[in-house]
C-alpha cells in the first residue's frame, strides 16, 4: 500500500519518532498528541481497520495489546494509568485507514467518552 502514510512510516520511507518495532507491529509518536504519552502502534502488514481483519490476524491483535503493556511500562505509565483506543470508520473518527491503537497516558483522562 504505496499511498499509505503509515505503511510509509513502517517500512522507513516517511519519517517519524519510531519507539518500537518487531516482526509484527511498529510503535510511533503521534504527529498531534492529546497527552504527555501518545503512542500509535501498527501492525505491520496494511489492515485497513478492525473490519478487515480475519480469524487468523487473532494472535496479531493479542501482540497489540502486549507491545501496548511493554510501551506503557516503558513510558512510565503503567501504574498511573492509560488509555487504549482503536477508531473504527467514520462514526468511530478514524481518519488513517491503516488499522492502529492509540496508546494514551501521563495525565487524567477525561470522562465519559463519547
Ligand atoms: P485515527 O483518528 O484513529 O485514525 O488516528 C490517526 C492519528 O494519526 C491521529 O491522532 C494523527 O495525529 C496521527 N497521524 C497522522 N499522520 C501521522 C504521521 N505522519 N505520523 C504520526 N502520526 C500521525
Ligand atoms: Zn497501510
Amino acid at each position: 500500500m504505496s499511498g499509505c502514510v503509515f505503511c510509509r512510516i513502517i517500512a522507513g520511507l516517511s519519517p517519524s519518532q519510531m519507539v518500537y518495532q518487531d516482526e509484527q507491529v511498529s510503535a510511533f509518536r503521534d504527529i498531534h498528541p492529546v497527552a504527555p504519552t501518545h503512542i500509535l502502534i501498527a501492525p505491520n502488514k496494511h489492515i485497513a481497520s478492525v473490519n478487515d481483519l480475519t480469524p487468523e490476524d487473532e494472535p496479531l491483535v493479542g501482540h497489540l495489546f502486549l507491545v501496548a503493556r511493554h510501551l506503557a511500562r516503558q513510558e512510565g505509565i503503567d501504574q498511573s494509568g492509560y488509555r487504549l483506543i482503536v477508531n473504527t470508520g467514520r462514526d468511530g473518527g478514524q481518519t488513517i485507514f491503516h488499522l492502529h491503537m492509540h496508546l494514551i497516558g501521563g495525565q487524567r483522562m477525561r470522562f465519559p467518552m463519547g
